[in-house]
This record gives C-alpha cells, structure tokens and sequence, in this order.
C-alpha cells in the first residue's frame, strides 16, 4: 500500500513538473476558480450596494470579510499545490479531528450551496476523531468532492437537491467521511475511471480533481471510493487512519 501511495503521488507530481505546465495551470485553475468566482461576486455585490441610495455599511464590511477570507483560501490553495510537490518528509504533517475540518468546509461551502438551491446538512459522530495529515489537503479534498457533488445536481429538477457530509468511526483504526448527493449518479461501469487523471464529462473540466484527491488520500494512508446511492445519487467514501484511540 505504502509503495502503491507512493507511486500516486510521483504519478501526479510527474503529471505537474513534466506532463506539462499545462496540466499543473488547468489543475490550478480548477482549484482556483472558486474562490476567486467568490471574490468577484462579492466585489460585485458591494458595488451594487454603494449606488444605492443608503448603502448598508454593515452588510459591506461582512462582504470585505468574506472577500479577506475567499483570498486565505486561494493562497492555501497555492500551498497545497506546492506543497503536492514536496517530498514525503516536508509535508507539513498535523494531527487534527476530522469533525473540524469537516464543520469548516461545510462553512466555505454554505453560500455557493445556497446560490445553487442545495440544502446541505452533516452528521458527526460525537466522539473526536483524530487523523495525521496536512489539514489543507484534506480540506481540499472535501471542497473538491463537495462542489462535484454540486455539478452533479445541476440539472437535477425532479428531486430536492442535497448534499450530506457524513463521519464516523468504520473500525477500531479507521475513520470514514462521506459526501453524497441526489445527482445523476455516475454510470456503473465508470466508477472505476472516474478516479484517472483527465477523466471528465464536463464542458470546462480538467479530470485532474479526483486524481489528486486520491493521491493526496494515499499519501496519508487513506483510500477514496465512490458508488451509486439506491435511491439515486452518488456516495464518495474517503478513510483515513485513526491517528489515536481515544
Ligand atoms: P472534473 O470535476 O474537472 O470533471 P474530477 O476528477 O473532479 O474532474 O471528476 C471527474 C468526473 O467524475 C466528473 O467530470 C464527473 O463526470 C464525475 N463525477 C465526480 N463526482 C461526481 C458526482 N458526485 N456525481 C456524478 N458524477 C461525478
């Protein structure tokens, strides 16, 4: 498993330094797009404020804090893309409980679920549920999986649009996050592929979000697995190792 790990993470840094510039921009741009779309929103809205006749000062300096807090998040963005290509012993390792990070990417998350009609809710199990990690990859790989959860219930009329971020103690040395949706689901024999790099059915896609998803899980000993939700929908599982009991 660790060579295998391993072998993941050289594929993407391999695909960032030579596969090209190019793929390393696009993954960049992926992962970029978001908050910098929120920053221009917000920009937007402050303006459309100030020409009012009695512009809401308050309302502008929570849109200031907002902006402030979207422009942290590209910067970690940035980090964590370099920090992709340090080596196994310059990770900037971290013991923190799953439940935080979760509880803040559902945070991050609120305002776009809301511009997009998706009700988000979560449940946590009580008990903390420690992991060794770099706490800005594993974030990441839940922004990523939460906004594809998102893409997915774009067209999706018929049911009410949700989104659930789960967690829970699996076994006695692992711990699961899940992120599920009421999307169209993914055809049963791309399951598999959906984890290659370049792997992609929408129009301004890179395919490169789950692949680095699964090499960054891979890197701490964890394991990402996606299925389809009997009522509709998919389910991605990703498991992480309990850094301690108790
Ligand atoms: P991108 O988002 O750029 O397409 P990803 O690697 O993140 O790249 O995702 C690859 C593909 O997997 C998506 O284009 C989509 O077809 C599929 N996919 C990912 N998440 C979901 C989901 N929650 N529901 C349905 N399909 C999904």
């Amino acid at each position: 498993a660790e060579t295998e790990s391993r072998h993941r993470l050289l594929e993407v840094v391999h695909l960032n330094q030579s596969a090209t510039a190019g793929a390393l921009s696009a993954s960049i741009a992926h992962e970029l797009n978001q908050p910098l779309g929120a920053i221009r929103s917000n920009a937007e809205a402050a303006a459309v404020i100030l020409r009012s006749e009695r512009p809401d000062l308050e309302l502008i300096g929570q849109i200031l804090v907002d902006i402030q807090d979207d422009d942290q998040r590209a910067h970690d963005v940035i980090s964590r893309i370099r920090g992709l290509l340090k080596k196994r012993s310059e990770i900037d390792w971290q013991e923190f409980d799953l439940n935080d990070v979760a509880t803040s990417a559902i945070r991050i998350l609120r305002g776009e679920a809301e511009r997009r009609s998706v009700v988000v809710s979560s449940s946590q199990t009580s008990r903390e549920l420690p992991v060794r990690a770099d706490r800005v990859h594993v974030q990441q790989v839940i922004l990523n999986l939460a906004t594809n959860a998102m893409d997915a219930m774009l067209e999706v009329i018929t049911t009410e649009k949700r989104l659930l971020l789960e967690t829970r103690l699996t076994t006695e040395s692992q711990v699961e996050l899940s992120i599920s949706d009421t999307g169209r689901g993914i055809p049963d024999e791309r399951l598999a592929s959906v984890f290659e790099p370049f792997y992609t059915t929408k129009p301004n896609g890179t395919g490169l979000g789950l692949s680095i998803a699964r090499a960054i899980l891979e890197t701490y000993g964890g394991k990402i697995s996606a299925a389809n939700r009997p009522g509709g929908g998919a389910v991605f599982r990703v498991v992480l190792p309990l850094a301690r009991n108790g």
